[in-house]
């Protein structure tokens, strides 16, 4: 079965569309989404883009600040700074990777917690761990919401997670933790990776390497969960695992692209409503 990321993601924005119109109508508020792109790497563009028409789709007002490569770290840091008092803006995302000479941990720690929809301020991370959180990181939430639509139970199984970055792997683990499964967190120098991966009743694919998981890594019936978005030398999009082969052990797979990379953007939409309910009431 191949899981459709598309349709569950139309179901999520549904939702926040309809949420986000009666918080409007309530409070006389557009939640507001601020999105500052440093240069230009045309893969941001293309994300940038996206959340920009997922934003009008549901009601959210966006604002892009496109900056030119050349911005400095102390020009970001204001902007960053600036946003953070503006009242009118609810969440702040800043579209990674940011050029060489600006330090990402100094800006993702600027960004006011309130207002880090992407959850990757340390005080969210840390919320995470403890199980006590306003925001998940988009992409590992959107998985458990792929997996929860399809009544994909979670509770007593193997997760196998084949990544540790701080955006997907390790907040992958945490979630499928708190989920009550159990969990392996597999990377680069992990030894005897297939045997382990072979064990997985549920293998979730961070690695960035294209079509690297094969049909001789995955237990059959398992459900494989593919994060990876990989720009192939033909233009063509491909995702970390070997979906042909996949598909014919897996019980459930999601495709790339239309899988996992919707998501991202419908909790994206989530989060930001969530900021704006937090910051009016409080
Ligand atoms: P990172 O490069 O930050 O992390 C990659 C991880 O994979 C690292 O932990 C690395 O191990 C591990 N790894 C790399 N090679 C191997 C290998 N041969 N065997 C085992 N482990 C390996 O990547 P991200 O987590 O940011 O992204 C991963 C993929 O997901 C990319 O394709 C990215 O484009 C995609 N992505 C998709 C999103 C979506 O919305 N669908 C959102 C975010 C990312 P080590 O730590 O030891 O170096």
């Amino acid at each position: 079965m191949l899981i459709d990321g598309k349709l569950v993601s139309a179901h999520v924005k549904e939702t926040v569309k309809n949420e986000v119109t009666d918080f409007i109508e309530k409070n006389g508020v557009t939640p507001a989404l601020a999105v500052v792109v440093v240069g230009d790497d045309p893969a941001s563009a293309v994300y940038v883009r996206n959340k920009h028409k997922a934003c009008l789709a549901v009601g959210i007002a966006s604002h892009e600040f496109a900056l030119p490569a050349s911005t400095t770290e102390e020009e970001l840091l204001s902007l960053i700074a600036d946003l953070n008092k503006n009242k009118d803006i609810h969440g702040i995302l800043v579209q990674l990777p940011l050029p060489r000479h600006i330090s990402e941990e100094k800006v993702l720690l600027a960004i006011d917690p309130k207002k880090d929809v992407d959850a990757f301020h340390p005080m969210n991370v840390g919320a995470l761990v403890a199980g006590n959180y306003d925001f998940l990181p988009c992409t590992p939430a959107g998985v458990m919401e792929l997996l929860r639509y399809y009544n994909i139970e979670i509770e007593g199984k193997h997760c196998v997670i084949l990544g540790r970055s701080n955006i997907v792997g390790k907040p992958m683990a945490h979630l499928m933790l708190e989920a009550n499964a159990t969990v392996t967190v597999c990377h680069s120098r992990t030894k005897n990776l297939s045997e382990i991966t072979r064990q997985a009743d549920i293998l979730v694919v961070a690695i960035g390497k294209p079509k690297f998981v094969r049909a001789d890594m995955i237990k059959p019936g398992a459900v494989v969960i593919d994060v990876g978005i990989n720009r192939m030398p033909d233009g063509t999009l491909a995702g970390d695992v070997d979906t042909a082969e996949a598909e014919a052990v897996a019980s459930a797979i999601t495709p790339v692209p239309g899988g996992v990379g919707p998501m991202t953007i419908a909790v994206l939409m989530k989060n930001t409503l969530t900021a704006a309910k937090k910051q009016i009431f409080s």
